[in-house]
């Protein structure tokens, strides 16, 4: 097996990196968290909260609603952020919205930007499109920097740094500090508050992403427990949040609903200790706030989305409730799928936004035991969407190896016809079904012995169901 820094690179072999994430220690000491913290909290709080249910199909449906006419409410957004004096961007893909970026922040002569946690800025990779521009870049959400310190990519959509023990987060922060740090999380969290603290003080600008953007009155929503957001927001002159144009919710009714359905999935939380609410630049009569305020609505595929049979992926908060119950996630992490989104619905949308012959072993990285769909607050079909990306694929030429095709065209014809289907099941039962007396195939031959590297197949029963059904004289 050839081993690649898979925590650093995107695009990598899905197979290589996971069969090296299954057996790194560190990894999996860290993930065998995830289950019991979590997916736990996360557990506990549906069922503690009895309007879940009514809330979550509500926030489904504004999502439905909203993306059935997410042109109207763009645009009501754009003249809402407008009225309040802010500036509106439109980026087509992720290169654009990074030049966007850079241009204001060139213009302006910045030098430092603080930012707070975005995976929408992961996706456009603006972090090292901005230290290309000679602008330093500084996350400002703990478990954000302690990543960009390790120089590698988050690994869970709200716990950034989950994949990471103790120790290596001593020794980031220490070689960050120049000293050796106390190791205790109280003296790492102090010495990361000063330093940030300092960020906030003499950045230029402050890049956020957002959690929701409210159409009717331009409102940028931005959820935190370390409130770094608001500092990100409220102490530099010049703020700039670039968020997907399938965030947008039409009016500040809906955000309640959405704040207590996104805290219960993502943390167990009944609210997010911070919730910030950013309405364009400072007026005269405030203390605080920017003097600039630009929103850059980024597409990079997801209009391409919005008309697809995929367009319930554009329902997803981002809270990372699917990954913590996913039996495959809690076993080889984020790294492990190469994209910036892991786990079940990163499974879904990697290929959707980087292709799905780039990204094939993906739509397979999944049980399809439905813990995903469960857990979602806004539940999001993923199995479903998973085996309508494993069907697309399958109809790529040269994507299905003949033995497999073969066998499908069997069953499917077998399905088809009766007498078939008969036939074949006898002959199962007399000869593979009667010669092992296991039950069990250890080893199946030729191209499809990969069904059984890692397990045994079941044999075919020593008697069909249709022949014990007449023996014991049932009609
Ligand atoms: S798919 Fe659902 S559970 Fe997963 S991150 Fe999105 S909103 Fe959360």
């Amino acid at each position: 097996m050839s081993t690649t820094d898979f925590t650093r690179q995107t695009h990598h072999e899905f197979l290589t990196a996971s069969s090296q994430a299954l057996v790194d220690a560190n990894l999996q000491l860290s993930l065998a968290n995830v289950g019991d913290t979590l997916a736990k909290r996360n557990r506990e709080a549906w069922e503690t909260f009895p309007q879940s249910a009514p809330l979550r199909e509500l926030a489904r449906q504004i999502k439905d609603a909203t993306l059935a006419d997410l042109a109207g409410h763009l645009e009501t957004l754009e003249a809402s952020v407008r009225e309040r004096g802010g500036e509106v961007h439109y980026a087509g893909d992720g290169d654009d919205a990074c030049r966007i970026v850079t241009d204001i922040l060139r213009s302006r002569g910045a030098k430092r930007v603080v930012k707070s946690k975005s995976m929408t800025t992961e996706e456009i990779h603006l972090n090292d499109a901005l230290e290309a521009a000679g602008i330093e870049p500084i996350e400002t959400d703990l478990g954000e920097y302690i990543v960009q310190l390790s120089k590698q990519r988050p690994s869970h959509l709200v716990a950034p740094a989950l994949h990471l023990r103790m120790p290596e987060i001593h020794q980031l922060l220490s070689t960050d500090a120049g000293e050796t740090l106390p190791n205790t999380p109280e003296d790492l969290c102090a010495y990361a508050r000063t330093r940030l603290r300092d960020a906030f003080a003499t950045a230029d600008a402050g890049i956020t992403g957002a959690n929701f953007a409210v159409a009717e009155t331009g409102t940028i929503v931005l959820i935190s427990n370390e409130g770094n957001a608001r500092l990100t927001v409220t102490m530099p002159k010049l703020h700039i949040a670039i968020l997907g144009i399938e965030k947008v919710i039409p009016k500040l009714a809906d955000l309640p609903i959405f704040l207590k359905v996104l805290a219960r999935a993502a943390t167990g939380q009944k609210l997010s200790i911070y919730t910030t609410l950013a309405n364009g630049p400072r007026k005269p009569d405030e203390l605080e706030g920017p003097d600039e305020f630009h929103v850059v609505l980024l597409d990079n595929g997801r209009t391409r989305i919005l008309e697809g049979p995929l367009r319930e992926s554009l329902f997803c908060i981002r809270c990372g409730a699917c990954l913590n119950v996913c039996p495959i996630y809690r076993n080889i992490g984020g790294h492990a799928y190469g994209g910036t989104y892991s786990g079940p619905i990163g499974a879904v949308l990697t290929p959707l936004y980087d292709g799905l012959t780039n990204n094939r072993h993906l739509p397979h990285a999944s049980s399809l035991c439905g813990a995903c769909q469960a857990a979602c607050p806004v539940k999001i079909a993923i199995p479903e969407m998973l085996i309508q990306l494993r069907d697309q694929l399958h109809k790529e030429p040269g994507e299905m190896h003949w033995a497999e095709a073969q066998a499908y065209g069997l069953w499917a014809r077998s399905m088809r016809s009766p007498r078939l289907y008969r036939f074949l099941t006898w002959l199962a039962t007399r000869t593979v079904g009667r010669v092992l007396p296991s039950g069990w195939l250890k080893k199946l031959p030729g191209p499809l012995h990969g069904w059984t590297k890692n397990r045994d197949f079941p044999a075919p029963a020593r008697e069909r169901f249709r022949d014990w059904w007449s023996r014991e004289g049932m009609e």
